[in-house]
């Protein structure tokens, strides 16, 4: 397996449109949309960058898992996405070399991605999340 590029950084933010103001208006990127993911309460918003993009995440309720996060560290990087061109063949391989997988299968995240997450314990206290997307 080997990872691509990095899909996406994930950043935990109290107020969407608010954050949104940061990353538009001062360096310049373009709002791609927003995206309500029910299954992880969260919404989400998509601004491009390069070859990456940078996903702003505000938490749809108080005991979603952004919301939590933020309580515990406050505002900032969550996770780091890579991308990967097979993710049922990358969880194969991350478990077969010893790496704890939160998602031992994949489900689906923003952008209709197919995801699975790494657990931090097994990267560095990273919260590292695998991502296949179609297009
Ligand atoms: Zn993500």
């Amino acid at each position: 397996m080997k990872a691509l590029k990095v899909d996406h950084i994930g950043i935990a933010v109290k107020d969407l449109e608010e954050s949104i103001k940061f990353y538009q208006d001062i360096l310049g990127l373009e709002l791609m949309g927003t995206e309500v993911v029910e299954e992880q309460k969260v919404r989400v918003a998509f601004l491009p960058v390069g070859d990456t993009e940078v996903e702003l995440l505000e938490s749809t309720s108080e005991d979603g898992p952004i919301a939590k996060f933020i309580e515990k560290n406050g505002e900032g990087i969550q996770h780091i996405a890579f991308k990967v061109d097979n993710i049922e063949e990358a969880i194969e391989y991350m478990i077969s070399k010893g790496m704890r997988m939160i998602d031992e299968k994949p489900r689906y995240g923003a952008g209709g991605a197919k995801i699975a997450f790494v657990h931090p314990k097994s990267s560095n206290r990273v919260l590292v999340e695998l991502s296949e997307r179609t297009e």
